[in-house]
């Protein structure tokens, strides 16, 4: 790593330690970086904000996305000071960085109470067998939406 890198890394920790000790969120920070500059960061702010989406991944993404007009991080690093959650993965899949540094592991995570894993073994479940059951119905209805997707022909592709 470089000592840019590094820096970077030491601000996403940073973010974790400050957002935990402001009782905003869990002890998770991150920093989305292009061009050697920082273009969106963010600390845990599900406490503070009632919601459970907010991980600092997703707080941090959403304020690259914005300061860059777009909603993909083409050519971004995100800098996290822990290993992505699975909301957080598919986040960063959607957003299209194109390098994830990490600090912590998910084990450091569990290990401090943050327990991923039941959300990862979730995925390979069939649906209506899930901790939160998903039921299908009406798809011939919603279909329909697809179909006018399929039709539209000012649409933005991602
Ligand atoms: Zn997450």
């Amino acid at each position: 790593m470089t000592e840019s890198q590094k820096n970077f890394m030491l601000q996403a920790i940073e973010l974790a330690k400050e957002g935990m000790l402001a009782g905003n969120g869990g002890p998770f920070g991150c920093v989305i970086v292009k061009d050697g500059k920082i273009i969106g960061k963010g600390s845990n702010m599900v406490l503070k904000t009632n919601d459970p989406t907010a991980h600092a991944e997703v707080v941090a993404i959403r304020e690259a996305c914005k300061n860059l007009d777009n909603f993909q991080l083409d050519g971004c690093e995100v800098y996290t000071s822990c290993e992505p959650c699975p909301m957080c993965l598919g986040a960063i899949f959607w957003a299209r960085p194109a390098r994830v540094f990490y600090a912590c592991t998910k084990e450091d995570a569990a290990d401090a109470g943050f327990d991923d894993d039941f959300i990862y073994q979730e995925i390979e479940v069939k649906p209506s067998d899930r901790k939160i059951p998903m039921i299908p119905f009406l798809r011939e209805e919603s279909l329909k939406a697809f179909e006018l997707w399929k039709e539209k022909g000012d649409k933005t592709l991602y």
